[in-house]
């Protein structure tokens, strides 16, 4: 499973980076949409797998083109890391759901987290810790709910760096989520090191579920490895029940996808948590 998943990963971003011009209209598009304000954020779902009870959201960026139709963040979130925009688009997306979700906080008793995406160039450049200090200042966000999602990737350009950033974070209360679980270079010597609290499987992996014992295999040990560090496990894009069913079976304590939740606009959130006033 992981070698077929992981080749499928290859084949698609050479695809998509196989044309230059393409790249460089995609990277205007992309400028433009910013100046013109079309960059908004959705949020997903989080469940508890056993119970349904809600964990929190993950927040998505999302960006319009001129004519309205959505860019896929599949296609303008690289481009955005190789052009540094990535640096204002996080900063934008993490500064906006912080205010949103505060609003929501104070109007509910639940207990629930924000997870935002981080991306690794963002997470290396001095300063990081500082902006993320301040949002939390001027937000008044309670940082032990907030999760910040980094993918594997940030272990093969600098272990060491990454792992000071990740304490310094998890030391003011933030916690940890190692995204995209299975693709990248895993390595169980590092998982150890690292200030992880949740592990999320890749759906790549959930989709093998039902298609063959050794992708069943393969999630059952996942969960395993990240239960015997003491991480949580939250698989990913789970789509039907039978998926469900076999991921409860297996432990995997949370889920999100489209299954019970696909990502939303602020208003259907405040709907699911049972918000009624305006914010
Ligand atoms: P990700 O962090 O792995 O996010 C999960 C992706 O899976 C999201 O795609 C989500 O919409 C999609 N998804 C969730 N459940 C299901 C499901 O059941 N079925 C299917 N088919 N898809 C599901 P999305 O929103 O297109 O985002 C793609 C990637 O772009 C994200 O992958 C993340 O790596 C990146 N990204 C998105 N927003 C941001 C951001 O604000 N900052 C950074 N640095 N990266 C972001
Ligand atoms: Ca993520
Ligand atoms: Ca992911
Ligand atoms: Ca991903």
């Amino acid at each position: 499973a992981k070698n077929i998943s992981s080749m499928d990963i290859c084949l698609y971003n050479s695809s998509m980076t196989e044309s230059i011009e393409y790249n460089v209209a995609l990277e205007q598009k992309i400028r433009r949409a910013l100046e013109d304000d079309k960059l908004y954020f959705v949020l997903q779902p989080q469940y508890d797998t056993k119970t349904k009870r809600l964990r929190g959201f993950e927040t998505l960026a999302r960006l319009n083109d001129e004519n309205g139709n959505p860019i896929s963040p599949a296609m303008f979130i690289p481009i955005a890391e190789k052009t540094g925009l990535i640096t204002s688009i996080d900063n934008w997306i993490i500064r906006n759901t912080m205010i949103f979700f505060k609003k929501v906080l104070n109007k509910t008793d639940k207990d629930l987290l924000l997870s935002v995406n981080i991306s690794v160039l963002h997470l290396l450049n001095k300063g990081f810790i500082d902006e993320i200090k301040l949002m939390l200042q001027e937000t008044e966000f309670p940082p032990n709910q907030l999760e910040i999602e980094i993918t594997e990737s940030v272990f093969i350009s600098s272990i060491s760096k990454a792992i000071e950033i990740l304490n310094e974070l998890k030391n003011m209360g933030i916690r940890i989520a190692l995204d995209d679980f299975g693709t990248g270079y895993s390595s169980l010597s590092y998982l150890t090191k690292l200030p992880i609290d949740i592990l999320k499987i890749d759906k790549s992996f959930i989709d093998e579920l039902l298609v063959s014992d050794s992708g069943r295999n393969y999630v059952a040990a996942i969960i395993s490895i990240g239960h015997i560090m003491n991480f949580s496990v939250l698989s990913e894009g789970v789509e039907i029940q039978d998926q469900l069913d076999i991921l409860a079976n297996l432990g995997s304590d949370y889920i999100q996808g489209y299954v019970w939740g696909k990502p939303m606009n602020t208003s259907d959130v405040l709907k699911l948590i049972g918000i009624t006033e305006e914010l």
